[in-house]
């Protein structure tokens, strides 16, 4: 039985840390400042600190937790990651059988149910295409296959594969409709791409599943993009910094206090490929097809991380000024962007960032 078989890679998978193991946590682009100490809630009950990982969605997510109970925080954090791995079956475009790819099967220009989860997606996507004028594209996929292809034998795309490829791509060709819970292709050839925003709704839905059983000061992260609950007990909020571009390091550039929010950083530092010279990033324009040419990283503070994960991945697409625009446009939204030429690195900050 495949739900059996999964419960069991998951209780296997999910490992723990030791406690206080580190004074921070890197993540792509973010670090997690762990403060020393245990303090106590006002109840008087003593919270302890717990750090889980597991591997979902060819990257590491990390929980990161505070209770009283460590069986009752083992079980969540397993519940928690239990409910990624669900989302990763969904929303992967690796997975032959996701559901995201089973959709490339379905007749063009009939309406096909879909989960619930798989609409929010493809629905919160939407709203980022619209707000961005189509600088994010779930309907990107066709131009992603043949970033990997470039990837794989280092030579870019001919002009006949980008044309067949523009022909499938555009996130008004994707139809949806919410009464019904469908979705309608309708041109053939499309491939949907949930990878600009499936890290961040996982690490979102993660963190509802802690709050379900009571655990509310909490985090998730994956990668670059951490759902953050409540604060850790006695503290205004959970310390996180924004390193610097390339940086692979744990050298903070800005640190920053949240709670309640998503945090997220996008850039072609880890995901690129080089070509004659030209670094190509796995965030791709969508008017050109091609993978971004401008070093850029973009840091993204909102509501959510689906908001954030999104939102990064756009501004990084819009380049410093017209994804500030769009960030101010946004509330609560606030960013960091840096870029890096050969005269150095730039700094660009919305007015609402920290
Ligand atoms: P990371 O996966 O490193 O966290 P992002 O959140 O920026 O980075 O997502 C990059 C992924 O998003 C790409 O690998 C691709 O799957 C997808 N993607 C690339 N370009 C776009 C775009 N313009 N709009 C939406 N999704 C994109
Ligand atoms: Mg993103």
């Amino acid at each position: 039985m495949p739900g059996l078989a999964q419960r069991k890679l998951v209780a296997h998978d999910v490992r723990s840390a030791p406690r206080h193991a580190g004074r921070a946590a890197l993540f792509l682009g973010l670090l997690l400042l762990v403060s020393a100490g245990c303090a106590s809630p006002r109840s008087g009950e003593t919270l302890q600190r717990h750090e889980y990982h597991s591997d979902h969605m060819g990257t590491l997510f990390t929980i990161v937790l505070y209770a009283s109970d460590s069986k009752n925080a083992e079980e969540a954090a397993r519940a928690a990651f239990a409910r990624i791995n669900a989302l990763d079956e969904t929303l992967s475009d690796y997975r032959a059988d996701s559901e995201l790819n089973l959709l490339r099967e379905k007749p063009v220009g009939v309406p096909t149910p879909v989960s619930a989860d798989l609409f929010a997606v493809l629905e919160r996507s939407r709203r980022m295409s619209r707000l961005s004028g189509g600088a994010f594209d779930a309907t990107i996929g066709p131009y992603v296959r043949l970033w990997r292809f470039s990837r794989k034998r280092q030579v870019l795309p001919s002009a006949e594969e980008l044309s067949l490829a523009r022909q499938a791509v555009g996130w008004e060709n994707l139809a949806l409709d919410p009464a019904k819970r469908t979705v309608t292709m309708r041109v053939s050839g499309m491939r949907l791409d949930a990878g600009g925003i499936a890290k961040g709704f996982a690490a979102d839905e993660a963190l509802k599943v802690l709050r379900a059983r009571g655990i509310n000061r909490a985090l998730v992260a994956a990668s670059g993009d951490l759902a953050i609950g409540d604060p850790p007990p006695g503290k205004r909020g959970w310390r996180i910094a924004a390193t610097e571009i390339d940086s692979g390091t744990n050298f903070a550039s800005q640190v920053f206090i949240l709670r309640n929010a998503g945090v997220s950083t996008s850039g072609d530092t880890e995901q690129f490929v080089e070509i004659d010279g030209v670094r190509y990033s796995h965030i791709l324009d969508p008017r050109t097809g091609l993978g971004l040419t401008r070093r850029i990283q973009a840091t993204v503070i909102a509501s959510c991380a689906t908001e954030s994960d999104a939102l990064a991945t756009t501004v990084c697409v819009l380049g410093p000024r017209k994804g500030i625009n769009l960030i101010e446009r946004n509330p609560p939204a606030a960013t960091l962007v840096i870029t890096k030429d050969k005269n150095g690195e730039h700094q660009y900050q919305s007015r609402r960032w920290p």
